[in-house]
């Protein structure tokens, strides 16, 4: 943990993200790919010598140490911009994907897989999703792992891999106890993405954008894709258990990230409607009902922070088992805040919202799948309402 306060980090990172990274956007929208990475490399740099690196994970891995709470925080600020996580360590999938690795990996996966990831230095990605099983109940997958001379053989189909485009491995949820109790048939194992029996056979198109690097998400296939015994992660037939640890974190991750997202479009939009003149003598933002549209926007905002802070705090006390219900409340809740949130944005813009000449249209479009991923929100609810209904029988 560096030695400065907590609220000057948080000053420095917001310093960084609103100097530097958000002027990175346009390469970002025009996909101009290899000048973006090159610049946010450099900030990777500076980041690191500030030591600012990896908020959501312990410093033995190179990470702040910081609590659930302080994570929020940053991830407020770091949210601002979709470049901004990257710049700063703490990325989906390979935040989940490292502090897996470090609750329950082996010495060798640690070694090989978990320290250059913490570090930076490679990329990860989660195949759990298939095409043809529904991923809501992961029970129902089918992608197979068999162990054959000292060697698990996996085979199937997975979708919606995030960033698998120039990772270095994958974390793949495979069943490799057919015959066991629903919850203890899968396991996870680390596949190198130069294995022969491994493809990507391609980036999906995902509302008319196929993304690149960090920000795709890839159909995949294992066909007889072969990897040393080893690369088993915990115990076998444990792959749920260890899903939903990984979920837990990666939930909240998200949720303050979407608080980070809804503020830069709440400042976009409070900006623009202030200097968009309608009336010789008047501007968008004198109608009542824009101005409905930023003390809804406003109102949204500061519930979903109470609630995801709320969270935090009871996972910080008692553990992320005692918040699991609050962080079932937090996914549905936070993510329909954000969809109002850009919405609203959006429109308040006119045809300005709907291009790339503003960041608004990317989260539109982007920002959608957060009421399905990581659980859709039909999901969420329905295990919050069984739980609370248990306290009425
Ligand atoms: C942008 C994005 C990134 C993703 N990244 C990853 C990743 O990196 N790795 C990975 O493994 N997966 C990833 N996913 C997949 C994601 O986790 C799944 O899409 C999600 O779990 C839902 O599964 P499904 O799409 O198969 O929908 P289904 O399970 O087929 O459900 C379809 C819809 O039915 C409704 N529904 C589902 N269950 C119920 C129920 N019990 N009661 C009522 N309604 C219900 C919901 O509205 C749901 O959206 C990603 C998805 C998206 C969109």
């Amino acid at each position: 943990m560096p030695k400065q306060s907590f609220s000057q980090m948080l000053t420095d990172i917001d310093t960084i993200i609103k100097q530097q990274v958000i002027p990175l956007e346009p390469l970002f929208l025009s996909q101009q790919w290899e000048q973006l990475y090159q610049q946010m490399d450099q900030i990777r740099l500076q980041v690191k010598a500030q030591g600012l690196w990896a908020p959501n994970l312990p410093d033995s891995v190179g990470g702040m140490s910081l609590s659930i709470r302080q994570l929020g925080q940053i991830s407020e600020v770091t949210g601002q911009s979709p470049l901004g996580h990257y710049c700063f360590g703490c990325q989906a999938p390979d935040a989940g994907n490292a502090e897996l690795l470090h609750m329950y990996a082996n010495e060798y996966i640690k070694t090989n897989f978990l320290l250059p990831l913490a570090q930076g230095e490679i990329r990860s990605c989660f195949a759990m999703t298939e095409p043809h099983t529904a991923g809501s109940n992961p029970t129902l997958l089918d992608t197979s792992a068999e162990l054959i001379d000292g060697q698990w053989v996996i085979n199937g189909r997975k979708w919606f891999t995030t960033a698998a485009d120039g990772a270095n491995f994958t974390i793949v949820m495979a069943v490799t106890d057919p015959d066991a109790p629903k919850h203890l048939r899968a396991s996870m194992i680390i596949v190198p993405l130069d294995n022969p029996g491994y493809q990507n056979l391609r980036n999906i198109p995902v509302m008319g954008h196929s993304g690149s690097g960090y920000y795709s998400h890839s159909e995949i296939e294992f066909k007889n894709c072969k990897v040393p015994a080893n690369h088993l992660i915990g115990e076998q037939g444990q792959g749920f258990k260890m899903a939903q640890q990984r979920l837990g974190p990666g939930r909240i991750h998200h949720c303050m990230r979407w608080i980070g997202i809804a503020n830069r479009c709440f400042d976009l939009m409070c900006q623009h409607v202030l200097q968009r003149q309608i009336t010789p003598t008047s501007t968008l933002a004198d109608q009542p009902v824009i101005q409905t549209k930023i003390a809804e926007s406003y109102a949204a905002i500061n519930a979903s922070r109470c609630l995801v802070m709320e969270t935090a705090k009871i996972i910080d006390e008692q553990g992320f088992d005692a918040a699991k219900h609050h962080i079932s409340m937090i996914k549905f809740e936070a993510a329909n805040m954000l969809q109002l949130v850009v919405n609203h944005a959006l429109q308040s813009m006119g045809a300005l919202g709907m291009t790339d000449d503003s960041i608004i249209a990317f989260f539109y479009r982007e920002e959608r799948a957060a009421r399905i991923y990581d659980g859709p929100d039909e999901v969420h609810k329905l295990s919050l309402a069984k739980s609370l209904l248990k306290k009425y029988l």
